[in-house]
């Protein structure tokens, strides 16, 4: 028997019991005669001790340990004389009468601490090692208890999980797809899924009625940061159900996480907000609510006063921060600075304080008197000693920087906590998005969602005023999760493929056995994702979702322990008829 109690289960009633514990060594201390070893498993840490005067050999043993090694101790509990309150186990010792090393550790490159010495990419490289940090530990924990507590709640409201497959056709979702080469069909690929969207809908038209699943879904994009090229959904679909039905279960679901997962209990709904309210308020159409500071528009008003840049622009638009107006040259500086990082993207910024005795002083005093900014000051609701801060600039451009500036302005105000939460469903999304470079429109959610029955008939006139019935879940101004009400009738598919530019000969090659199926009985069906990682992120208060993965890829979307990806054998690619015609670098 390699143990008979885990490092966390001996305590004051077992004094005198004998017991063998099996872990790793944490820390050895050597105090004159005596010996501590804090030995740890995943449960947690007992101290073991070694007397020099009891038996030398086995002390000297214990001394010579070195951290990491696992090893099986034998020995006898007894009460501590100096007691470690923080530790559950901090009552007891266990006085050690055997030791035997199962498996000796080299030194490892880093320090098996929660504050450790190791930096990421060495973390990254030797995962497992860093796996046995409590944080890491307590990540997965979470993890497992978020998955656990999803399930429960779906399998409590009839739905049922379903794997789809992996090996998948190329489909456009919007992002790139990964592809496997076929061995069995050369020069055919397969791809991997973006998502299951495609599976989901057709076990919807097989009468299914609600499933989920939790799963990978893998999508080739250029690296953003805090992006993993493959992740996990919680991915959800039903029948028979409109916008309305979807939210309200699907909030049941973020609820019951709320209650489960962080004891906290809302019995309001949600706030909802309308995309182009999100956009007209917070310049971004997943807001962080925690804080007000919403813009103020400025445009009628700010020109035709002869300054050039407000006189140019298409949108004059600005924040209040509140008690700021103390902020000196040095920060306003650096918020300029700031606005004008590339991917901010503004040119500069104008600031306004509002004085302590009622006057103002501003950035474009020349042209603007002091009534003029005190009517800016009344569209702000400014009061003394606050802070107006304005851009100006294209519309779309101009309400993206100040977004930026709201999100600096909040963290350095500390009005984004991470242990305070705050859920809203952003709704009324535009089906369609005009992309300038390929001329052409784009699914904003992705080909398969429905317009909105009002605007329908705007898709042949005017399709960039269509609104969907799509929305996505935002916590914490993070979208934690979206869906969309589907097209389930064959030629209201069929033309939003030509909408988005599809032949009819495209869709048929790409789709055809999703217009096919709608042909044979499809039932009114919607359904939503949820990002995994991200939701655990923030409940754990992480700062990236590479922390709540067990085994991430690296920012630039390399697995740095298995170094891949990585090249393979000429025979492998012989065998799968892959011939390069060109490598940049090698
Ligand atoms: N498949 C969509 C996504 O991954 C979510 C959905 O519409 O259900 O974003």
């Amino acid at each position: 028997m390699y143990r008979t109690h885990t490092c966390n289960q001996l305590r004051l009633q077992d004094v005198q019991q004998e017991a063998t514990l099996s872990g790793w060594v944490q820390r050895v201390r050597n105090f004159g005669g005596m010996t501590f070893i804090d030995l740890r498993d995943r449960y947690g840490i007992t101290q073991l001790y070694f007397d020099l005067d009891l038996d030398a050999a086995l002390c000297e043993h214990a001394r010579a340990l070195v951290r990491e090694s696992v090893i099986q101790v034998r020995g006898r509990v007894r009460e501590r004389s100096s007691k470690n309150p923080n530790l559950p186990t901090g009552d007891i010792e266990l006085v050690a009468k055997s030791v035997k090393v199962l498996s000796p550790s080299a030194t490892p490159p880093f320090t098996i601490e929660d504050q450790t010495d190791g930096g990421e990419e060495l973390r990254l490289k030797y995962r497992y090692l860093d796996l046995r940090r409590k944080p890491s530990q307590d990540a997965l924990l979470l993890r497992h208890r978020m998955a656990k507590a999803a399930r429960d709640f779906l399998d409590a409201n009839d739905f049922i999980e379903v794997e789809t497959p992996v090996l998948i056709k190329s489909t456009p979702e919007g992002a790139r797809d990964f592809v496997v080469p076929s061995r069995l069909n050369p020069g055919q690929f397969y791809a991997l899924p973006q998502s299951p969207q495609v599976f989901k809908q057709l076990l919807m038209v097989a009468g299914y009625d609600r499933y989920f699943q939790i799963v990978k879904c893998f999508r080739d994009e250029s690296f953003r940061s805090d992006r993993q090229p493959e992740f996990t959904q919680i991915d959800c679909e039903m029948s028979f159900v409109e916008q309305e039905d979807v939210l309200n279960m699907f909030e049941g679901l973020a609820k019951h996480l709320f209650k489960q997962i962080k004891n906290i209990e809302y019995n309001e709904p949600f706030p909802r907000m309308s995309f182009a309210e999100a956009m007209r308020l917070y310049g971004n159409d997943r807001p962080d609510i925690r804080f007000g500071m919403t813009f103020v528009e400025l445009t009628q008003q700010a020109k035709g006063k002869g300054f050039p840049v407000f006189d140019a622009a298409g949108l004059i638009v600005g924040i209040n921060a509140k008690g700021c107006g103390e902020f000196t040259r040095k920060q306003l500086d650096e918020l300029t600075k700031f606005v004008q990082r590339p991917q901010v993207g503004a040119k500069g910024l104008v600031h306004v304080k509002c004085n302590a005795d009622g006057s103002f002083k501003s950035s474009v005093d020349k042209f603007y008197s002091q009534d003029d900014l005190a009517a800016w000051a009344k569209a702000f609701e400014a009061q003394p000693g606050d802070l107006l801060l304005v851009l100006a600039g294209e519309d779309a451009a101009t309400r993206k920087a100040l977004s930026e500036l709201r999100l600096e302005m909040g963290n350095q105000l500390g009005l984004r906590p991470a242990d305070t939460f705050a859920p809203l469903w952003v709704v009324d999304f535009p089906l369609l998005e005009w992309d300038a470079e390929t001329q052409r429109f784009h699914a904003m959610h992705h080909p398969f969602t429905a317009p909105k029955p009002e605007d329908a008939h705007l898709l042949d006139t005017d399709p960039g005023k269509v609104r969907a019935n799509a929305y996505d879940l935002v916590i914490n101004g993070s979208e934690i999760g979206g869906g969309s009400v589907r097209i389930f009738d064959s030629e209201l598919q069929a033309k939003m493929f030509k909408v988005l530019g599809f032949s009819d000969q495209q869709a048929q090659e790409q789709f055809g056995f999703l217009m096919n199926a709608f042909r044979y009985g499809a039932p009114p069906h919607a359904g939503a994702a949820f990002g995994f990682d991200r939701w655990v992120s923030i409940f754990g208060g992480y700062d990236s979702i590479r922390d709540v993965i067990a085994f991430p890829k690296n920012n630039t979307g390399r697995d740095l322990m298995m170094d891949s990806p990585s090249p393979i054998a000429q025979e492998q690619l012989d065998e799968l008829h892959i011939l390069f015609n060109k490598l940049d670098n090698k």
